[in-house]
């Protein structure tokens, strides 16, 4: 697939054209961001193995039926998807209590909720991407009443079949962030974008040690390691080659000096 010109680059991700006006190539970079931007960093093989666990839950979950723009993987760092008009809304599924839910509003970290819940961000940098109601989306037609339930719904689906896959893996889907996108061709709301341990919480099922996005935000070191084990665990690191095998080792203790 003949790559054209780049169309719009994000954090962690280019968007280029192809020459098929529907499609597009979706390249995943080494970048990592946090706190707005604030943060930054490289980390080498980050977006290799983002490119292989977003494929991977895309095709499981177009197998149940949810639609999204994956057409198919081209290479280490490149997908061949849909176009796509990316709704200005990022959907946040949250199964256990933590970051900014437990910030706000005060929620014990890992308290376990009743029920799956939804949360609405809107997508815009420059106001640090604000939390918004169902109202607001509605008022302000980012969405009508349809697309929102449809949208709704499918995040449940989403997440039931997710928590479902990870579980078997020995890993808690915490919580994780969607976005959905209307076809160029004809106004279809699919699921775009991508599912990865950059935009989900993975929580080792035993220890709760944090395997996604939390170990570069915290400083708690080993984030390539994680994700790479996140992979292993769901099959599919089987033909790597060019990713470092390296052992998630726990940090050493360094000791320090005191002056008495
Ligand atoms: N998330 C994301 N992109 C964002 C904001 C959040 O992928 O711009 C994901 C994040 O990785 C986590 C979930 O959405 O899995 C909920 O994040 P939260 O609202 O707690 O925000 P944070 O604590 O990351 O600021």
């Amino acid at each position: 697939m003949k790559k054209g010109k780049k169309l719009y680059e994000g954090k962690a991700k280019i968007i280029f054209a192809t020459i098929d006006k529907n499609t597009v190539i979706q390249h995943f970079k080494d970048d990592a961001t946090a706190f707005n931007n604030q943060k930054k960093s490289n980390i080498e093989g980050k977006g290799i193995l983002n490119n292989r666990i977003s494929e991977h839950l895309l095709k499981s979950l177009a197998e149940i039926g949810i639609r999204n723009h994956l057409i198919k993987r081209l290479n280490m760092r490149e997908q061949l998807v849909e176009f796509v008009n990316i709704i200005p809304i990022e959907f946040v599924i949250r199964n256990i209590a933590t970051g900014s839910l437990t910030k706000r509003l005060g929620i014990e970290e890992g308290t376990i909720l009743d029920k799956p819940l939804i949360e609405y961000c809107l997508k815009n940098d420059q106001l640090g991407d604000p939390i918004v109601s169902r109202e607001h989306i509605l008022n302000f037609n980012w969405l009508n009443i349809i697309e929102l339930d449809l949208i709704n719904k499918q995040c449940l689906r989403i997440n039931d079949f997710l928590q479902g896959l990870f579980r078997a893996v020995g890993i808690k889907l915490v919580d994780f962030k969607v976005e959905f996108g209307k076809t160029k061709l004809n106004e279809k709301i699919i699921l775009a974008d991508e599912i990865s341990p950059d935009t989900c919480r993975l929580w080792d099922q035993q220890t709760e040690k944090k395997l996604d996005k939390d170990r570069f935000r915290k400083n708690l070191g080993y984030v390539v390691d994680a994700y790479q084990e996140v992979a292993k665990r769901l099959g599919i690191l089987h033909e790597q080659s060019n990713i470092r095998p390296v052992k998630f080792s726990k940090p050493t203790a360094v000791k320090i000096k005191r002056n008495k």
